[in-house]
Parts: C-alpha cells; structure tokens; sequence
C-alpha cells in the first residue's frame, strides 16, 4: 500500500461504454418498518462488526467521486436509523462545497423526517424520495407492519418547511394498493411532490405473494390515462424512471418498470451494501469486496477493484414473474442492496 500514490481520477467505464455517475449507498440493512414486499417479518440483520464505517464509506465515495461519480444518494435499510448518520451526511457534503459532487440525496421512509430534515437542508441536501405507499393509516400499518402513518406525515411536512423537494415513491401493488394510486397522485401533486410508481421486484423471501401483487405499470398507466393527460417529458435520469407531465395538476409523474421493461441500456448507477459489497445491477449477483480491497490494500486496492466492477457490470437483468418463476430473483433483500 502507498499511501502517496496519486489519486485515480480514471472514469469508471463499462465494457458496454457506459459510465458510473452515480453511487448508491446502503448504510445500514436495518430498519424501524418491515415493509411486506421488501423484509421478511422476522428478519435476521447482519452483524454491526461487518458494517462499514463512517470513514470507509467517506473513502469509498471519494474514490468514486474522484472516479466521475456526480450523485450520492444514501439509502438502506432507513438510512435515517443509522447511529450519527448527520455525521456521514456532513462529511459527505464536502464534496458539494468542492464542486465535485452535483448531489448528495436519500431515500427514507420519513419515520425520522421531523428530526432530520432542517440538518439534511443544512447540509446541502436539495431533494428527497420519501416511499409511500398508501394514505390509509390501518393499510399503512399492514403494508410497513410496524410504521405510523401520521409520524411519516409529519416528516414530510418538516422536509418541505426545511425546503427539501420531495418525491413520493409508491410501490403499486395488485389488491392491497391499487384502488389508491389516483388518490396518491391527487395528494401528490397538490401539496407539490412528484410521485413515482414502482413495480415490486422479487428481490429475498418475503413471506409475500408476489405474483398475486404483481401489477405490470402499464396496465397502471392506462386507466389513469382515463381521467388524466399524461405528457411524455424527456427528462432521463440515467436509471429505470420514465417521467410524464400530469396536464390536470402540473405536476410529475414517474414510472419504474424494471418488470415490464429492461431499463439497461443507460444503466449509470452502481449499490454499495453497508458491509462493502458492490453490486452492478440490483438483478444480478455478481459483485466485488470494497471493504476487504480497503482493508488489505488501501485505496489503491480499492481503485483495482472498482476497475475489475466495471468488467462485471452487466448488460442488464431479467426479472421474471409468473407461475413458473414464483420465488426471489435474487436472495438478497432490498433492504441489504438499497433501493
Ligand atoms: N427505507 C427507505 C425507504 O423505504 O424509502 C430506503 C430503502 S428502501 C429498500 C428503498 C425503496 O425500495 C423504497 O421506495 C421501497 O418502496 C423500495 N422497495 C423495497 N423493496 C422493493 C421491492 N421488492 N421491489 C420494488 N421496490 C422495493
Ligand atoms: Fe424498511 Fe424501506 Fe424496506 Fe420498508 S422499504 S422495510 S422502510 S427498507
């Protein structure tokens, strides 16, 4: 290890020419809810030794960020659960200061908005996604089978008196939520928050039916094609999300699709799990130890790896669910690669 090897500023480039802009990071598997699709109820977490530290995280993102990478976004697991994550938030903001860094972002179930949002605004945090997946409080209660609907209200509203813009993300499921994705969009919009769709992906046993859930967005699309006009914007983002214009209430409309569609093709994001595992693709198992490259040979182990990363990234995924294929793509849970 050389401790004055000069910093590797290389671009983290595919062997299909696509670059990695944007780092996902899980900082803890942990979580307050266990929502239906996304945690099994008794779910076994991993141990606290093998979880990064605040300051293996910083020099992973530094790497990166030194590699291209624009936009941090921390996740989980409820990133707002983890121990001091303001420390991480602070430190990770420098790279805003610098410039170098275009945005530092989360997504959170909101449980712990009303404590943290002024300090996220404080810390140049500009937007967040907030998962929501109903307004009913006794569905809200069955979806998360522990969260409180009112405290994530609260949340929100504390993230939008901070400034924070916030996108709700809505997991539309067949049966249990369906009934509410108009309503959603409605309250959405009205107070000024985008709302994404996602179609649930079999990512870890869950306990749930998943092919019972499944609600394919384009069947989504269609019937709240009959009450409002959606227009096709051309904002791209990079990742799965196609974006409409809602013409009856200005606002925006997303749709995350990995089910119904292969979204690879501009695939420009990879996962670091808290324990230092980097994933590719959020459907595919392959991934490289960060946590092990740092510990044995420093940041220029760590910079191998990240290029050895990018030989492995793949084409794209295939998710697939039907009667045929009822179990978990991949056994790893959401919550552990980060949403
Ligand atoms: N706890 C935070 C939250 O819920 O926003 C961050 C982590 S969560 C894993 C990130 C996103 O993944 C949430 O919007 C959640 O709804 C979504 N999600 C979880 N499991 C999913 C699944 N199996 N398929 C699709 N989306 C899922
Ligand atoms: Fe927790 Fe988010 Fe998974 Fe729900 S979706 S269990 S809030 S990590």
């Amino acid at each position: 290890m050389n401790s004055f090897a000069p910093i590797d500023t290389t671009p983290l480039v595919d062997t299909y020419g696509r670059q990695v802009t944007y780092l996902r990071i899980s900082v803890t598997d942990r979580c307050d809810f266990r929502c239906t699709y996304c945690m099994a109820e008794n779910m076994q977490f991993l141990p606290k030794r093998d979880v990064l530290s605040f300051e293996e995280i910083d020099t992973i993102a530094s790497a990166f960020i030194a590699r291209g990478v624009r936009k941090l976004r921390l996740t989980g697991g409820e990133p707002l659960v983890r121990r001091d994550i303001m420390q991480l938030v602070g430190n990770l903001s420098a790279h805003l200061k610098t410039g170098a860094l275009e945005e530092l972002t989360l997504t959170t179930n909101g449980s712990q908005l009303s404590r943290f949002a002024p300090q996220l605004a404080q810390h140049g945090v500009k937007r967040i996604n907030v998962s929501l997946d109903t307004l009913d409080p006794a569905r809200f209660a069955q979806i998360t089978r522990r969260g409180d609907l009112t405290k994530v209200m609260e949340g929100i509203d504390a993230a939008q008196a901070a400034g924070l813009s916030v996108k709700i993300n809505m997991v539309a499921m067949r049966g249990v939520n369906d009934a509410e994705i108009a309503p959603m969009l409605t309250w959405a919009h009205a107070r000024g928050c985008g709302l994404t769709l996602i179609e649930a992906m079999p990512l870890g046993d869950v306990g749930m039916d998943r092919v019972e859930a499944h609600l394919p967005l384009t069947e989504v699309r269609d019937t709240l094609m009959q009450q409002f006009t959606l227009e096709r914007l051309a904002k791209k983002t990079g990742g799965p999300a196609r974006y409409f214009r809602v013409a009856e209430t200005g606002g925006e409309l997303g749709f995350i699709t990995p089910m119904s569609h292969n979204f690879c093709e501009s695939c420009n994001r990879v996962r670091l799990t808290c324990t230092g595992e980097l994933f590719m693709c959020l459907g595919q198992d392959d991934n490289v130890n960060l946590r092990e490259a740092l510990r044995t040979s420093g940041v220029e182990g760590l910079n191998a790896a990240l290029d050895r990363a990018m030989v492995l990234k793949p084409k794209g995924h295939d998710f697939i669910i039907d009667r045929a294929h009822t179990g978990p793509a991949v056994t790893r849970h959401m919550s552990v690669t980060g949403g």
